[in-house]
Parts: structure tokens; C-alpha cells; sequence
């Protein structure tokens, strides 16, 4: 796979991951990785936060989407 935001520029570089969102693929510049809580729970039982953050990989859209939730 290649990177998609290079490829938009006409540059080709191949992609290193692959954005949890939207399912893009981006290469190591452009991958954004983020420490996401996880949240466990449902009904009956009120979700709670567990103490441990999970990595996630982010193109920079959506990062730039998820900047101040995260
Ligand atoms: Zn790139
Ligand atoms: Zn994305």
C-alpha cells in the first residue's frame, strides 16, 4: 500500500500503517500515533475507563479531528 497524503502530493512513498479511522494508509511521516482510553462496560453496568491507554494510528486527518478529545 502507499501512503495516501504523498500520493496526493505526487509523492510515493509506501505506507507503514494504517489509519484506525478512516482506513488510510500512511507512511511514517504522516502516521500520528495517539494513547486512546479504553472504556470498558455496558448494560447493566456503567462503562468505566480502564487504567491502561491503547495506541492507535491516525492519518493526519483524523488526527487532526480527534485533537482535544484525545
Ligand atoms: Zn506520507
Ligand atoms: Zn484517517
Amino acid at each position: 500500500m502507499k501512503c495516501y497524503v504523498c500520493a496526493k502530493e505526487g509523492v510515493s512513498s509506501d505506507a507503514v500503517a494504517v489509519c484506525t479511522v478512516c482506513g488510510m494508509g500512511t507512511c511514517m511521516k504522516h502516521t500520528i500515533r495517539k494513547e486512546v482510553d479504553v472504556w470498558e462496560g455496558g448494560y447493566p453496568f456503567p462503562s468505566r475507563k480502564l487504567p491502561k491507554k491503547m495506541p492507535r494510528m491516525f492519518c493526519p486527518d483524523c488526527a487532526g479531528a480527534y485533537k482535544g478529545e484525545l
